[in-house]
């Protein structure tokens, strides 16, 4: 009787364990991981940390973006601006020793239609994931809400086969109503997160790191870290493939 009771405890302790702190799931054998963002630094600034943690582990990891990023360097043309930050994506990604991939949309017109759903989920199926992340769906920009949704409806066309979480993009200005259940200790990998987003030299980086360095402070005092970042998994979404 003793025993059946303490059993019973230990699996309810274990049970209430932050998937971060577990086990991951696919621990042991290589992930393959897809973080999709609307532009060039989104990945690195919403999941920069966590990134480099799995990479770290021999995970292999592709930074998927939306697009190049093509009207945000101020006065520049948007092809010249399109090369720039596709240059300073493919540099964060050596970083974090990730791959970059784009898709072919522009950047503050997003499209979402079925031609465009049925293009994204065939990019997703041709990296095979295993877990993917991607925007929270309330999000002040048009271009991270469409990653969201492009990327939810290949999760049901899928078949709900890869874990599926959303990041916040911790500048203070876009992901709205955002709330975490589940943690990356990046404290030690916070360094290379922090490359990673100066790697994105024309989006005044340190005006948005600052600000970022906010968040991922106030989710590790959420979760008894130094620095972490926050993850909603969604309902139905496979768990514990958190590094
Ligand atoms: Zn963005």
């Amino acid at each position: 009787m003793e025993n059946g009771m303490a059993g019973t405890m230990t699996r309810r302790v274990m049970l209430a364990l932050p998937a971060g702190m577990g086990m991951a799931r696919g621990q042991g054998r290589k992930l393959k991981v897809v973080v999709a963002g609307g532009h060039p630094g989104d990945p690195e600034a919403g999941c920069g940390g966590t990134v480099a943690r799995y990479t770290e582990a021999g995970h292999e990891v592709t930074l998927l973006y939306l697009n190049r990023g093509q009207k945000g360097c101020g006065s520049k043309g948007q092809k010249e601006c399109g090369e720039v930050r596709t240059a300073e994506a493919e540099k964060a990604c050596g970083i974090l020793k990730a791959r970059a991939r784009f898709a072919a949309q522009s950047d503050g017109e997003a499209v979402v239609d079925g031609q465009r759903y049925g293009e994204f989920r065939k990019m997703l199926e041709a990296e095979a994931p295993d877990v993917v992340f991607t925007h929270w769906p309330i999000d002040n920009h048009r271009d991270h809400r469409a990653a969201w949704a492009l990327v939810y409806d290949a999760w049901l066309g899928m078949g709900k086969k890869f874990a599926l979480y959303y990041y916040e993009v911790s500048d203070g200005e876009d992901t709205v109503m955002f709330a975490p259940r589940e943690y990356v200790d990046i404290s030690g990998t916070e360094g290379k997160k922090r490359a990673a987003c100066f790697a994105h030299a024309s989006q005044d980086p340190e005006k948005f790191y600052a600000l970022q360095a906010k968040v991922t402070g106030f989710r590790g005092i959420e979760s008894g870290y130094a620095q972490a970042e926050g993850y909603v998994r969604q309902e139905g979404s496979a768990g514990g493939m958190l590094p």
